[in-house]
C-alpha cells in the first residue's frame, strides 16, 4: 500500500471523540460547536499534508495544496463531517478522512501535482438540523434557494445565527461561490449506507450514479363512520386505500427481480385515529427511486394510474403533492472506469453499483464531472451508532483513491 493505513486508522479513531455518544455512536450537527472542534482537527491534518485551510462563508472546510498551475481547474475531492444526530462514525469522515491521506501520501512522495487539489468537508450534508440538506455542496455552486439561510432548527436558532455563531458571515458567502469551469471533477468516497457489498463479500464498489428520487405527498379523502355499523360494502375506508396503495408501490418496485428499483412508504397520517372510527383522511408519503429514469417514469405513471384505481373502488379523493423529483445523476464513465483499473490492480473484483441515498456529489454532479467509491458497511447499517466499516476496508478505499487521483492528475 502507498497510503498509510495505521495514520488513517489513528484519524478516525481520533475524529470519533469528537460529538461521542455511546460506545461507536456520533452526534456532530452542522455548525455547532462540535463540528467547529472536528474543523480543527481536520484543518490540522491537512496542514501536516501541506495544504493551506480556511473556513468558507457557507460553513465549508477547505483545503488546498496549490498545484504549479494555479490557474487549471482543481481536482475537488471529500465529503463531510456533520453527522446525524444518533449516527455513526464513518459517514461523510470516510470522504474527507481519506482525501486528506491521499493528499498527505502525495506530499510524503514530493509530488507537486500540476492542478490544485481542494480536500473539502462540506457544511451540513444532513439536513435534520434545518431540515434541509447539502447546504455547503450547492452553496460553492450558487444553488441554495434564498430563504435556506432563514431556515431555524428546533431551538429557533436561525441557520444564518447559527453560521455567524460559528464564525462565517453569510453575507459575503456570494464570494466563496465557485466560477463554473473552475472545478475539474469531484472525486468522493463513501460507506455504502447498503447491504450490498457486504452481502456480496467486496470491500470496494464503483458507483454508477446517484439514483433519482420521486417524493410525494398522498392525501386520501373518504367518510368517517361508527366502525361497528357502517356495512362493509357502503364505506370510503381512506386507511384501507393507502394500504392497498402501499401494496401496490411494493409489487410495482420488485416486478423486476434484481433491479435496483426501490419504493416505499415510510409515513402515515391517519384522521381521526380511533379505534372504532373508519379512517376518513389519511396522508402518507411515497419515496420512489431508480438509476433508471425511462423505469422510473413508467413506474410513476403506473402508481398513478393504480392510485386512482384504487380510490375509485373505494370511493375516495386523492390529491397527490409533489415535493420533490430529481432525475438520476450518473458518474462520468472516463472516471469509473480509472476507478476500476485501480481496483483491479488492487486485485479488487469490485462491483459497479448505484447509491440510492444522495451525497454532498448530487449537486456537484451539476458542475462538473464526478466519481464515487463505496467502501462497505457491515450489515448495510448507517445513519445508526452501529455503523461500522473496517479499518482494512477503509484504507482499501484510500488506497483506489490514490490510485485514481494519481490517474485524473495525468488528464
Ligand atoms: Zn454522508
Amino acid at each position: 500500500m502507498r497510503i498509510n493505513s495505521s495514520r488513517l486508522q489513528q484519524h478516525f479513531e481520533a475524529m470519533s471523540l469528537i460529538g461521542k455518544i455511546g460506545d461507536t455512536g456520533t452526534n456532530r450537527p452542522a455548525h455547532s460547536p462540535d463540528e467547529k472542534k472536528a474543523f480543527a482537527l481536520a484543518a490540522s491534518w491537512m496542514e501536516e499534508a501541506g495544504m493551506k485551510t480556511h473556513i468558507d462563508n457557507f460553513g465549508n472546510l477547505i483545503g488546498r495544496l496549490e498545484g504549479k498551475d494555479p490557474l487549471l481547474p482543481v481536482l475537488l475531492m471529500g465529503s463531510h463531517l456533520d453527522s446525524q444526530p444518533y449516527g455513526g462514525r464513518f459517514d461523510g469522515v470516510a470522504g474527507v478522512l481519506c482525501a486528506i491521506e491521499v493528499v498527505k501520501t502525495l506530499t510524503e512522495n514530493n509530488i507537486q501535482p500540476a492542478r490544485s487539489i481542494e480536500v473539502i468537508s462540506f457544511a451540513d450534508e444532513e439536513g435534520w438540523r434545518f431540515n434541509k440538506g447539502l447546504y455547503g455542496s450547492k452553496g460553492i455552486l450558487g444553488k441554495l434557494d434564498p430563504d435556506d439561510i432563514e431556515r431555524k432548527d428546533k431551538d429557533g436558532i436561525s441557520r444564518r445565527q447559527a453560521l455567524i455563531d460559528f464564525g462565517c458571515d453569510p453575507g459575503m458567502s456570494k464570494e466563496d461561490e465557485y466560477m463554473p469551469g473552475s472545478i475539474f471533477c469531484f472525486l468522493e468516497l463513501h460507506i455504502e449506507q447498503g447491504p450490498v457489498l457486504d452481502i456480496g463479500n467486496k470491500p470496494i464498489g464503483v458507483v454508477s450514479g446517484i439514483s433519482g428520487p420521486i417524493w410525494w405527498t398522498v392525501k386520501l379523502k373518504g367518510m368517517a363512520g361508527h366502525a361497528g355499523s357502517v356495512p362493509m360494502a357502503l364505506r370510503k375506508d381512506a386507511l384501507l386505500g393507502a394500504a392497498e396503495i402501499t401494496l401496490a408501490l411494493n409489487e410495482i418496485a420488485t416486478q423486476i427481480p434484481g433491479a435496483p428499483t426501490v419504493g416505499t412508504v415510510g409515513t402515515m397520517n391517519v384522521f381521526p385515529a380511533s379505534r372504532n372510527i373508519i379512517a376518513e383522511e389519511v396522508t402518507f408519503t411515497v419515496d420512489l427511486r431508480d438509476i433508471d429514469i425511462k423505469r422510473r417514469n413508467v413506474y410513476e405513471m403506473d402508481l398513478r394510474k393504480r392510485i386512482d384505481a384504487i380510490s375509485k373502488k373505494h370511493s375516495l379523493e386523492y390529491i397527490i403533492t409533489e415535493d420533490f423529483v430529481s432525475e438520476p445523476r450518473y458518474c462520468a464513465s472516463w472516471i469509473k472506469e480509472i476507478i476500476h483499473a485501480e481496483c483491479t490492480a488492487l486485485n479488487l473484483d469490485a462491483p459497479e453499483l448505484m447509491s440510492g441515498p444522495f451525497h454532498d456529489a448530487l449537486p456537484m454532479s451539476y458542475a462538473c464531472d464526478y466519481g464515487m467509491i463505496f467502501v462497505r458497511c457491515k450489515d448495510g447499517i448507517s445513519h445508526n451508532p452501529l455503523e461500522y466499516a473496517s479499518y482494512e476496508d477503509l484504507a482499501l478505499g484510500a488506497e483506489v483513491l490514490y490510485g485514481t487521483v494519481l490517474q485524473v492528475l495525468q488528464k
